[in-house]
């Protein structure tokens, strides 16, 4: 273990994984922490299964083309046009090689022309999942000499007059002093962190589910807010989409999502029919309805559907809440019985019993806010300079170009780009 090191990582999702493997590979020592357990390691990529590429043609997971100025175009629209148009160019371009990149590092993904996934020019799956994804780039890692530990919090950092830096690292009960030449803070974003989403999303906090891990809490970005770091983003703004709610409150994932709400009705906890314009029925309309359902009374609505819509519901985690007659489905959902029905008759969007219900919060993905960087990834300063060894990548710097809205596999493509971009500035300049 050298006692300086190059490149001291906080964080092991995606981002802080891409950026350790960069940095190791130009040369630099590279030490990786996380506050995650062994088992949960990876951060929210765990969840994930595809990511959003550039290409100019078709390739072996990716048919057709999907040109740069196409993504950023959609991009620009998502975001209405509140985008850094300079960076999000520029890690556009990027994702042109981040397939060659993933697989270099061992990642394996699926060949749409043999496997059941949706045809997507758009975005590569990964075979098995973020999880295989996660475990690959740590075998990865390890393999090059990045050095792993777990259970490991930063908790401060202190910045010596060279600009090198101190940080205090917790694992467990002990507590261990690091001198880095560089940090690359991948420590995600803020979502999962109950205090300050009672903070920014007010009376809407409660009922809000955290579709991602606990650990991705924000709160070393909050450390490097105080050390002077500017912010950007919407911290009041998130990513929800519609999920049981019998769900786990945290880290229940992409397999909790409800999608069949376009084949049924959905009431609130008042029994009140409820409605979410411009939703529609494409693949994306949970993300729609998410916002809706934080909205409701309690943050809480219901899904009925009869059996034609069980029947076109996609395959869900938990089993639905089988009622013979709207009575004894109020009942069980604990919603008045003469509104229930009254709602139902008016609706005539069901056919009659028996009936199916889901109970739905709005799940969390994150939240539209984070650290402001250059593009090389380095923290600007809220005095107007700039961090020259202090770097950001992954979730908590994507508020810079994702200020509002969300593309479909955004999250791991932006955290690879991100975070190898990071890692190699970092390298050069603790090389230098
Ligand atoms: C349910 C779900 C499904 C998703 N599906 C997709 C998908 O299909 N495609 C896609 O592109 N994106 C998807 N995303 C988004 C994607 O997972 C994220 O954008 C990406 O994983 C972010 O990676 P990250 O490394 O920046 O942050 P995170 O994944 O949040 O990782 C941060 C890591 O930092 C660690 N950490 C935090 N604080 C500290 C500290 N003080 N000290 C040490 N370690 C710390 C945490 O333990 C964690 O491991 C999904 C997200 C969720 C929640």
């Amino acid at each position: 273990m050298p006692t300086t090191w190059d490149v001291l990582v906080i964080g092991g999702g995606v981002a802080g994984l891409s950026a350790a493997i960069a940095a190791r590979r130009l040369g630099a020592s590279a030490r990786l922490i996380d506050s995650a357990p062994q088992g949960l390691r990876g951060g929210n990529a765990r969840h994930a299964r595809n990511f959003r590429i550039a290409h100019a043609t078709p390739n072996l997971y990716a048919p057709g083309a999907y040109a740069v100025d196409e993504f950023l175009s959609e991009l620009v629209m998502t975001t209405a046009g509140q985008t850094d148009m300079e960076l999000a160019h520029s890690l556009i371009a990027d994702t042109t090689d981040v397939i060659k990149w993933l697989t270099a590092n061992g990642v394996s993904l699926q060949n749409p022309a043999i496997g059941a996934i949706p045809f997507s020019r758009r975005t590569a799956f990964l075979l098995g999942g973020g999880k295989a994804m996660i475990n690959a780039l740590y075998e990865t890692a390890a393999r090059i000499g990045v050095a792993t530990d777990y259970d490991s919090e930063a908790k401060d950092l202190r910045a010596n007059s060279d600009w090198t830096w101190e940080v205090e690292i917790r694992n467990g009960a002990a507590t261990e002093r690091v001198h880095a030449r560089t940090i690359i803070a991948a420590s995600g974003g803020p979502g999962a962190e109950p205090e300050w989403l009672r903070a920014h999303f007010g009376t809407q906090a409660e009922g809000l589910m955290i579709r991602g891990g606990a650990f991705s809490d924000g709160e070393w970005m909050k450390k490097l807010i105080e050390t002077g770091a500017q912010t950007v983003g919407n911290p009041s703004s998130g990513h929800m989409v519609a999920v049981d709610a019998r769900g786990p409150k945290a880290d229940g994932g992409i397999v909790t999502r409800i999608a069949a709400i376009p084949y049924g009705l959905v009431v609130d906890r008042n029994a009140v029919a409820v409605e979410s314009p411009g939703a529609g029925s494409g693949r994306t309309h949970h993300a729609r309805w998410g916002a809706r359902i934080a909205q409701c009374d309690g943050g809480r609505a219901f899904l009925i559907l009869d059996a034609v819509g069980l029947n076109r519901a996609p395959p869900t985690a938990l089993a639905p809440i089988l009622a013979e007659t709207i009575a004894s489905l109020a009942n069980t959902l604990g919603l008045d019985r003469v509104a229930l029905a009254r709602t139902v008759e008016a609706s005539k969007q069901l056919a009659g019993p028996p009936f199916f219900a889901f109970p739905m919060r709005a799940g969390l993905t994150f939240v539209h806010f984070g650290l402001a960087v250059d593009d090389r990834m380095r923290v600007k300063m809220r005095n107007g300079r700039t961090f020259a060894t202090l770097f950001a990548a992954g979730m908590i710097m994507v508020a810079n170009i994702l200020p509002r809205g969300y593309l479909a596999g955004l999250g791991i493509t932006l955290s690879v780009v991100s975070g190898r971009r990071a890692g190699e500035a970092a390298a050069r300049h603790a090389l230098a």
